[in-house]
């Protein structure tokens, strides 16, 4: 049984949000060029709320600005 993962790239940069349990979401970002992985330390009971906390920290942690042509959507990724 796998856990549900929304993912979205931002460039290199990684937003995830991974269902832990029924209406409990977590966020995890990362830089794959650099290999960096780090999990934010709040769960979400919505998970649009998770994706824009995943956006928010993406951008705030890593400095970054999203933009039409790097950014893409949030896709499902694994269920
Ligand atoms: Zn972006």
């Amino acid at each position: 049984m796998g856990n549900e993962i929304w993912r979205r790239f931002h460039g290199d940069l990684i937003a995830d949000v991974v269902a832990t349990w029924p209406s409990a979401y977590k966020v995890v970002i990362s830089d794959a060029r650099l290999g960096i992985i780090r999990e934010l330390p709040k769960v979400y009971a919505r998970l649009e709320a998770a994706k824009a906390a995943a956006d928010e920290g993406v951008r705030r942690r890593f400095s970054h600005k999203c933009r039409m042509d790097s950014c893409d959507g949030w896709l499902l990724w694994s269920v």
